[in-house]
């Protein structure tokens, strides 16, 4: 099959077809992948996004996979909602180590009446700070939806997950339907979707398809999809998971890149786990978003400066935002170039 065939926006997959794409020799599903992606972006730039979690622990739902669920004990401290002027500051940090775009979570299952204030407030001081807003606050109502697209928000996450037939496994306490019906509102609002899932918590390879499947055949593409690799933490029901094979997690990411040719394939959580070759791979096989620099929620994320090593090694460049890329925010990059440089670490990564 040519890359050029598979190149067009398609809505309409089937689960043949998408078994078909993850069951071509590896190669030729990543050299597919990648001329794909070449004709949608510029191959050697990697968006970078900070997240911060605004909110953390107690959460109502029983995500089985999520150290902040209320259901299981993984020791993990419940904090209040964050002050404005804190999410701010780091805001402000993440800009200056070349964020592009700052997402903020909390772990709710839909914010309440009494917290959107507030929220709303972080929307409009992030996006006065030139960057792209992205929130993930759980279930919205329409009238919420509407309010965080007023202030500014650019991105709402929500994830799907897994496919609809494994979700039942993972979570009982929220709907697909409900996922479904809350991303149907944000685009209705006008904001861009980021949705994608999670690998590595027992399901089939067409339960991966199934989950791309949901993905891609949306009216719209999401505009961001993150695939995360399971983060096994202790006390939630999937600690003991068996790992996700490499060469699967990076097949994922490929038939991603080729079903949804213009979004961006975040690698997101996990990457910790993953040493620099597969990162490489997975930048080989469309992943082109990165999270970077903070703490992902809750578990932890590879330091700023090493990804920056990784990108000067592989030749990658951060992804300018076209209308904020400011001086400021270039010397900021080169200037955490000059000091990796100049430190053991820039020499080091080779062997971590
Ligand atoms: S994944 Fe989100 S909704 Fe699920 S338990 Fe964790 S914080 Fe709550």
């Amino acid at each position: 099959m040519s890359a050029t065939a598979e190149t067009s926006t398609r809505h309409d997959w089937s689960l043949a077809e998408v078994r078909a794409l993850f069951e071509q020799p590896f190669n030729d599903l990543l050299f597919q992948a990648q001329s794909v992606h070449r004709q949608h972006f510029d191959p050697n730039r990697v968006q970078v996004s900070t997240l911060l979690s605004i909110k953390t622990g107690a959460c109502p739902e029983d995500c089985k996979y999520c150290p902040q669920s209320g259901h299981y004990n993984t020791g993990l401290d419940k904090e209040k909602l964050m002050e404005v002027q804190k999410v701010l500051e780091a805001a402000a940090e993440a800009k200056a180590i070349g964020s592009t775009r700052f997402c903020m979570g909390a772990a709710w299952k839909h914010p309440s009446a009494k917290d959107m204030p507030y929220v709303l407030e972080m929307v409009k001081g992030v996006k006065k700070l030139g960057l792209e807003t992205c929130m993930t606050l759980g279930r919205l109502d329409q009238e919420q939806t509407q309010a965080l697209a007023e202030a500014g928000l650019d991105y709402y996450n929500h994830n799907l997950d897994t496919s609809p037939e494994f979700y039942g496994n993972i979570i009982t306490t929220r709907t697909y339907g409900e996922r479904l019906q809350t991303l149907a509102y944000v685009r209705e609002a006008g904001m861009k979707i980021c949705s994608g899932g999670i690998l590595g918590m027992g399901e089939s390879v067409d339960d991966r398809a199934g989950l791309l499947i949901q993905l891609a055949n949306l009216p719209e593409h999401p505009e961001s999809v993150p695939i995360n690799m399971l983060v096994k933490v202790k006390g939630t029901p999937l600690a003991e998971e068996m790992d996700v094979d490499p060469f699967d997690f990076i097949r994922t990411l490929a038939v991603a890149r080729i079903m949804m040719p213009k979004s961006h394939v975040r690698l997101s959580a996990g990457r910790e786990q993953m040493n620099e070759q597969m990162q490489a791979l997975a930048f080989m096989a469309g992943a082109n978003s990165i999270f970077y620099g903070e703490k992902l929620l809750t578990t932890a994320n590879p330091q700023a400066d090493k990804d920056m090593a990784l990108f000067k090694r592989l030749g990658i460049k951060p992804e300018e935002r076209e209308e904020h890329a400011d001086e400021v925010h270039q010397a900021a990059i080169e200037q955490a170039l000059v000091e990796q440089r100049d430190s053991r670490l820039f020499y080091n990564a080779a062997s971590a």
